[in-house]
């Protein structure tokens, strides 16, 4: 394998503390040195400086439609198809509920044991919520295609499963869950930044996202969503704030949802955590996706070679094809959690899911081939030492 691929010549506009390879930048992405200085900027002159005034000099409010742009490059989507603002939670249940609207004589939400537990959850609430009858009905995720029927009103998915990293075919699937007259929902919080992704070739209603991971947002920053440009204006927002509403300053007394994808938007947009993702962001110009996919299997083919090779005892927990996975790779072992503890006291940042998955995102803006190899060699001596076999790397922290 040649360096050449593996790496993109970008590592050096991130903060990474010394000493630090990080492979967890599917939960949280690094700080890329250009975020301070903007936010200080914005805290300063804009808010400091401007105060009220920065809704329009600074176009505070058209922000959530800008930064929704640049995602949309990354996605797919086409321009005015993604608005930002919440959390990802918060735009699974927004997506889900006007999907409900759309298919009113239908009751069953379809999603896999896979997905991340909040679109479970969410799920379940809206249900509650609304009364209806409608069900959930969640199989495994290799049984999602068969189980797609004329009775399922929303087939809501995670493209890339949290755990495992394993790959739905988005494209197969939605045109599965449209031949069947459902409405198709994709949750890329692990796709976004970290594959190539195109929702308008897919053809699916809604997709959403959060931006803190593969986009290197911050912690909180804000969530995406997608709408298909030809049903925006038929969908029906559940969360009617008056942001989402068509002329929020005529403060009309009853809700007109915008014209545009903005009908998604509910209330005032956190500006500070956007400026940074909007800042942040800024480093896509430099990518092209085909590459980031590229470098991104050279990594993980690495990892997991090299894992395999000087640690016997961890089972591979991700599809082997690197066709079906995406830019993670999760091992299984019975002392994951003590493991996990023991890499990061070494400097190798990953993270742990119960019940005993050790996982590894490999995201090329800022990995290299040289850290896969140290923190392959820093695993071997942890497996083969027994370091883990310390009462200190059993203790749970609140965060895993
Ligand atoms: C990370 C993640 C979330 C997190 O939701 P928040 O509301 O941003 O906390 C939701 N769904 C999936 C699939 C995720 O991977």
């Amino acid at each position: 394998m040649k360096d050449a691929g593996l790496t993109l010549p970008i590592k050096d506009q991130f903060v990474l503390p010394e000493g630090v390879i990080y492979l967890d930048g599917n939960s949280l992405g690094p700080l890329p040195k250009s975020v301070p200085d903007r936010v200080a900027e914005m805290v300063a002159t804009e808010w400091g400086q401007h105060l009220i005034t920065g809704w329009n000099v600074d176009d505070w409010m058209g922000q959530p439609l800008r930064v929704g742009n640049m995602v949309g490059r990354l996605i797919g989507a086409p321009e005015g198809s993604v608005v930002m603002g919440d959390t990802l939670s918060i735009k699974v249940y927004q997506a889900l509920s006007a999907a409900l609207q759309m298919r009113p004589e239908r009751r069953v939400i379809l999603s896999d044991n896979g997905n991340f537990p909040t679109d479970l959850y969410m799920a379940e609430g809206l249900i509650r919520q609304i009364g209806g009858g409608h069900e959930l009905r969640v199989v495994a995720p290799e049984e999602v295609a068969s189980a797609i029927d004329g009775t399922v009103a929303a087939v809501m998915l995670t493209e890339v499963d949290y755990r495992t990293g394993r790959k739905h075919d988005m494209n197969a699937l939605t045109k599965a869950a449209h031949d069947a007259g459902a409405v198709m929902i994709w949750d890329l919080a692990h796709s976004a930044g970290a594959l190539p992704v195109d929702v308008a070739a897919s053809g699916c209603e809604f997709a959403v996202g959060c931006t803190y991971k593969y986009l290197n947002g911050g912690p909180g920053a804000p969530a995406f969503i997608y709408v298909r440009p030809d049903i925006t204006a038929d969908i029906a927002p559940a969360l009617s704030g008056w942001l989402g509403h068509d002329a929020p300053f005529a403060f009309e007394q009853s809700y007109r949802p915008a014209t545009d994808v903005e009908r998604m938007r509910v209330g005032t947009p956190p500006v500070i955590q956007m400026t940074a993702l909007e800042e942040a962001l800024k480093l896509w110009d430099q990518v092209d996706m085909q590459d980031l996919r590229a470098a991104s299997i050279a990594l993980s083919e690495l990892f997991i070679a090299e894992v395999e090779a000087r640690c016997p005892d961890l089972t591979l927990a991700s599809p082997r094809d690197p066709r079906e996975r995406g830019s993670q790779v999760s091992f299984a072992s019975d002392q994951g959690f003590a493991a996990m503890q023991a890499l990061i006291a070494r400097g190798v940042i990953g993270d742990f899911r119960a019940p005993d998955i050790m996982r590894f995102g490999f995201t090329p803006l800022y990995i290299d081939e040289d850290d896969v190899r140290r923190a392959a060699a820093i695993l071997e001596k942890i497996m083969a030492d027994r370091l883990w076999d310390d009462p200190a790397y059993r203790k749970a922290n609140r965060v895993t």
